[in-house]
């Protein structure tokens, strides 16, 4: 598959209730950056306070299994009886721009993407521990008990495929957490194989 390279494309992943919106919120009120959310489809109910085509844009299942046969999702992925999916026309459109794409996806769409394109950065959210996950999961009280236990099920498998990312940063504390994505892409800017191309052109007009 062919994305457009002008931009970098950022996928924040982890267990679900690690924080990962809430780091992606902190990170997006920091100044001086071009970071663009790309908001989900998903076939999951809103939540109360939930904004269509802001947290995600709530579509039918018949919706989303037809936009998976038109090729649609950079990725897409069933988690807990609910489809959730990247639209990869929305994504192309802001890459082609050069803003940063964020993705804030699940650990099988993640790998999906890391399938597809091979220079985007992966960063895996840790909570401080299992037990600090379980814990946010009851406390913002939005699931169901059985649920909650799902998605821990999920996590205990989650947690294994964190060495497929590039970074893994640990949610001990918001702020410390965006910090540290934002130090992540500000570096990948600067890396060499990124800047090669650029800086031979700039050595041959010399
Ligand atoms: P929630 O129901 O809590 O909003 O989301 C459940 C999980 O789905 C979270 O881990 C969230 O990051 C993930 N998710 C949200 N959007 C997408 C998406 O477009 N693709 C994939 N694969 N996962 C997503």
């Amino acid at each position: 598959m062919k994305l457009n390279k002008n931009g970098l494309l950022i996928v924040i992943s982890g267990p679900s209730g690690v924080g990962k919106g809430t780091i992606r919120k902190a990170l997006f009120e920091m100044k001086n950056h071009n970071l663009v959310y790309s908001v989900s489809m998903t076939t999951r109910k809103p939540r109360e306070n939930e904004i269509d085509g802001v947290d995600y844009f709530f579509i039918s299942r018949e919706e989303f299994t037809k936009r998976i046969k038109e090729n649609k999702f950079l990725e897409y992925a069933e988690f807990v009886g609910n489809y959730y999916g990247t639209p990869i026309d929305k994504v192309n459109e802001q890459l082609e721009k050069g803003n940063e794409v964020v993705l804030e996806i699940e650990v099988d769409g993640a790998l999906q993407v890391r399938k597809k394109v091979n220079d985007a950065v992966f960063i895996f959210i840790s909570p401080p521990s299992r037990k600090s996950l379980h814990e946010r999961l009851i406390n913002r009280n939005t699931e169901k008990i059985d649920v909650i236990n799902e998605r821990m099920a999920k996590a205990e498998r989650e947690f294994k495929l964190a060495y497929k990312y590039d970074y893994i940063v640990v949610n001990d504390d918001v702020v410390n957490a965006a910090d540290k994505i934002m130090a992540i892409i500000r570096a990948e800017h600067a890396k060499t194989q990124r800047t090669i191309n650029n800086y031979q052109k700039m050595l041959e007009e010399d």
